[in-house]
């Protein structure tokens, strides 16, 4: 799906957040109006036009304006952009999907093997923070979920805090899952000032990849990063956060997976929610795959004992990112949708398979990497 497009920027200094819409009658000053017919009287009281046109001067307007673009079929009326210097236009958040996110840096202290977004050592907190500040007060209040993720959240420091307490006081009906890797919490204080916001709509996702710190270290390439990690969980549940452990599924996590399930019920008995997760085709992945792949296939008996020893704890357990196909029966009740629409795709075969309505599928960028025994239910 096309998250992004790209015209040529007349008047626009800086990158403005506003909210599309074809329609003049809704327009406000935070709305950019799409124009895919005639031009708007000259300078309206919106923030500017995007449109198809071919316009080779400012002349027309002093007001910002995109033109060129190829066209507009991806963004739907109330869906919020970020229009940059350079006539990117970028969406942040889309009006009828529940898959929306705050990105909030490339940075990150970690590099895992199979990061999915790579970090990128570039001065861009105060930048990002600035446009989801417009962004968040452009949010439907009814907004249901909405997640924070990077690069590693936490980097933003106090930044990171001041974006709590803007989603508390701005969206106090919407549930925050927070994806980081949770070593800055080995700080008490860090913790403390969490827990000083009061704010009982965020979860924690944390990843954990092994019961052991050598092999976690490793899989997250940071030294010090399971000790950290563990110091971290507990600390947050000292203060009483909501934490989620998260698992990737690969060939360096699934040899101590039950050791892992072990130790998590052992020592993280806080967790809310344990996720097993399929591995993404994407990012430093396909670079290190042959340090990664297993098909899932061949790790269905560590992943079932994982499973049912953990949910026989009485924890809340589930499987992201796998195909029903592959899984055997007992843990297709743990099997969520969980891929995000804008990259969840299926295979041709998938089209006759009468599961397909119930299976999640796969991430668009693994239709080229995923188990050899997919096959389609057939009745
Ligand atoms: S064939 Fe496709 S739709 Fe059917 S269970 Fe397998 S992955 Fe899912």
């Amino acid at each position: 799906m096309l998250l992004k497009t790209r015209g040529t920027a007349f008047n626009i200094n800086e990158s403005i957040v506003g909210r599309v819409t074809r329609n003049q009658f809704e327009l406000d000053n935070s709305s950019f109006l799409i124009c895919e017919d005639e031009l708007p009287e000259r300078d309206n009281p919106f923030i500017g036009v995007l449109t198809k046109h071919k316009i080779h001067t400012n002349a027309y307007y002093s007001q910002p304006i995109v033109s060129n673009v190829p066209n507009f079929d991806h963004l739907s009326n109330g869906d919020i952009v970020v229009v940059n210097e350079d006539g990117t236009i970028r969406t942040l958040y889309r009006a009828n999907s529940h898959h929306n996110v705050l990105f909030v840096t490339e940075r990150c202290n970690s590099n895992c093997l199979m990061c999915s977004q790579p970090p990128k050592d570039k001065d861009d907190i105060s930048r990002l923070y600035k446009i989801n500040q417009k962004l968040i007060s452009l949010i439907p209040k009814d907004c249901f979920e909405l997640v924070i993720t990077g690069g590693e959240p936490t980097l933003l420091g106090e930044l990171f805090f001041k974006t709590l307490e803007t989603l508390k006081e701005q969206l106090p009906k919407t549930e925050i899952h927070v994806l980081t890797n949770g070593r800055s919490f080995a700080w008490r204080n860090m913790a403390e000032r969490l827990s000083n916001i009061n704010y009982n709509r965020v979860m924690f996702g944390i990843p954990l990849y092994a019961d052991y710190y050598q092999v976690h270290d490793y899989i997250v390439q940071a030294k010090d990063a399971f000790n950290q990690t563990i110091l971290g969980l507990h600390n947050l549940a000292r203060y009483n956060q909501r934490i989620e452990i998260r698992i990737v599924l690969h060939k360096q996590s699934v040899p101590r997976l039950t050791r892992l399930s072990k130790y998590i019920y052992k020592n993280l008995p806080f967790a809310q929610h344990i996720t097993f997760m399929g591995l993404e085709y994407i990012g430093y992945t396909p670079h290190n795959i042959d340090k990664l792949w297993i098909d899932p296939h061949d790790y269905i008996d560590e992943l079932n004992e994982s499973v049912e020893f953990l949910a026989g704890q009485g924890m809340q357990v589930s499987i992201y990112n796998s195909q029903l196909c592959v899984l055997p029966q007992n843990l297709w009740k743990y099997c969520r949708k969980s891929i995000s629409d804008w990259k969840n795709s299926y295979l041709p075969i998938c089209q006759s398979c009468t599961k397909l309505n119930e299976c999640g599928g796969l991430f668009t960028w693994n239709l080229d990497k995923h188990s050899d025994y997919i096959n389609p239910f057939l009745v």
